[in-house]
């Protein structure tokens, strides 16, 4: 097969709109321009959904989800595993497709590649294993029956940052468990879903069962979908204030609903730890995905005794990485996905600098083509400064400090969001305290990534509710029914 090149994977992604079985149109006959990030060259015209784009896509899920519910599981699951296959098969095109349009390094496209096809893997084994119950009355007589049937047409929201891996965590369990749905992925990264969608039409998935809008238009697009009656299911990642808004829509309806949102993940390092694999852990939970994930550790807490060797080593490493465009060799961090998100990143630098924060090394925005931000390392951060409180969606590690294990407990948890932390320590009893008193959806001990398909991924607080990947995933796609049956 030849290698695959910019314009070979950009003349095969599709650009239309997926609705019913059939690429279309947008009805107004409308295109947006995708841009790459790191040049802000066009790349692609895509269709620019509207409200009755919209409506047509649910029409669509709607007409084919007593079908697909009746579709024996281990067909929706062997579509699933077809789909898995095609998407591994064709790594260097996706993963190039990625960078194109969200700017992270080839590499890391590669990681989120196979993190999104096991998604796909791990759900086509999980459909034939949904099951429901029988139990005898306790008081005797009658028997007691439950059956797991899935939701019904959903509605599914992906952010920009993760293109391919946010839509194959959602759309894998919704398969297996036989539910229908649109997608409205972000317009600035709607190449790859579009690109998910032909493996899917590929991998035998039947008409309608997925349907996919792109609009710049969203939020009037989508409410209107939101409040049709006959949505199900509302599933959304993305920032809390704007999942927030969806939650009062799906009131209407009382929808099902699942919300990934924003987090401000505590990374701790405590004095017993290995401070080398604690510097390796943090390059890995700050800078994948150029700093831009949820997931990202936003503080850093570090025990008094060893912040010094942690905030040099770290910013060290920092300073040592290569900028550029994501396609070249050797590059290591790509570009933030628009100016604006650029200039609010500095903005959180500044006014912290402007605090008292000391910048042991970045701190500023490279010049030149591309929204590039310097990978930066603040310490001496007061509590009160933004950077901290705030998700940064960037490459920027703010250093605190602390002195004993309850306060780094209580300044972690002082926050209102709760989707992951994480620590370093040899101590086994420190671990279960942190795993106990540490209040979020995920922890990840010795270990700067969390993020696997087989276990449950979500938050608490204001990170949002349900959880994707694991067992858990596929119990957001179906309901329980009980039968009460009198022999
Ligand atoms: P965003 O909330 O701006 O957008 C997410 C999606 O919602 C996009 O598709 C966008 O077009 C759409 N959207 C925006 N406004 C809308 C509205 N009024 N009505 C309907 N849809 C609307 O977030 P973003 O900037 O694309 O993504 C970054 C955010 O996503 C961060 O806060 C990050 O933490 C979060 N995120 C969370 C997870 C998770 O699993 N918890 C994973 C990745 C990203």
């Amino acid at each position: 097969m030849a290698p695959a090149t910019q314009k070979s994977v950009l003349s095969s992604v599709p650009t239309q709109l997926f609705i019913g079985g059939r690429w279309v149109d947008s009805s107004s006959s409308t295109t947006f321009p995708v841009e790459d990030p790191a040049t802000g060259s066009v790349l692609a015209h895509v269709a620019n959904g509207t409200i009755p784009d919209g409506t047509a896509a649910l029409d669509a899920a709607v007409a084919a989800q007593a079908d697909w519910a009746a579709t024996p599981p281990r067909e929706r699951g062997e579509i699933l595993r077809r789909a898995f296959e095609l998407i591994t098969e064709r790594t260097e095109e996706f993963a190039l497709l990625m960078t194109l349009e969200m700017g992270k390094p080839l590499a890391e496209s590669r990681g989120e590649v196979a993190y999104a096809a096991e998604f796909f893997r791990w759900f086509s084994e999980e459909a034939v294993r949904i099951h429901g119950r029988y139990a005898v009355n306790p008081a005797g007589g009658s028997r007691l029956l439950t059956l797991q049937r899935p939701v019904g047409p959903t509605f599914m929201i992906t952010p920009w940052n993760f293109p391919l891996a946010m839509g194959t965590r959602k759309i894998g369990p919704a398969v297996a468990a036989g539910c229908t749905m649109v997608v409205k992925p972000a317009h600035e990264t709607p190449l790859s879903m579009l690109a998910l969608a032909a493996v899917l039409e590929e991998a035998g998935l039947p008409a309608g069962v997925l349907n996919v809008v792109t609009t710049t238009d969203t939020a009037t697009v989508s409410e209107p979908i939101i409040r049709d009656p006959r949505l199900r299911k509302l599933t959304f990642t993305g920032s809390t204030a704007v999942g927030r808004k969806l939650v009062e829509q799906s009131a209407e309806h009382l929808l099902r609903v699942s919300m990934e949102l924003g987090g401000n993940a505590p990374f701790l390092v405590f004095a017993d730890a290995d401070v080398d694999a604690a510097v390796e852990g943090a390059m890995l939970a700050k800078m994948r995905n150029i700093g831009e994930a949820c997931t990202s550790a936003n503080r850093f807490l570090v025990h008094e005794s060893v912040a010094d060797e942690f905030g040099q080593a770290l910013a060290r490493r920092m300073g040592a990485l290569t900028l550029g465009k994501g396609t070249k060799k050797g590059v290591e961090v790509g570009p933030l996905i628009t100016d604006k998100a650029r200039d609010g990143v500095h903005e959180l630098v500044r006014e912290a600098v402007e605090q008292g924060a000391q910048v042991l090394t970045g701190g500023e925005k490279v010049a030149g083509r591309g929204h590039f931000y310097a990978p930066t390392v603040l310490v001496d951060v007061p509590a009160r400064a933004r950077v901290l409180t705030q998700e940064i969606f960037g490459p920027v590690a703010p250093i605190t400090t602390f002195g004993d294990e309850a306060e780094a407990i209580r300044v972690a948890n002082s926050t209102e969001y709760g989707l992951v932390a994480y620590a370093y320590t040899r101590d086994h009893a420190r671990v279960l305290r942190l795993s106990e008193g540490l209040e979020f959806g995920m922890v990840g001990i010795n270990t700067g990534i969390v993020s696997n398909a087989a276990a449950p991924f979500g938050g608490v607080k204001q990170s949002g509710f349900g959880r994707e990947g694991g067992f858990e995933g596929i119990h957001e796609y179906l309901e329980t029914a009980y039968i009460s049956l009198n022999p």
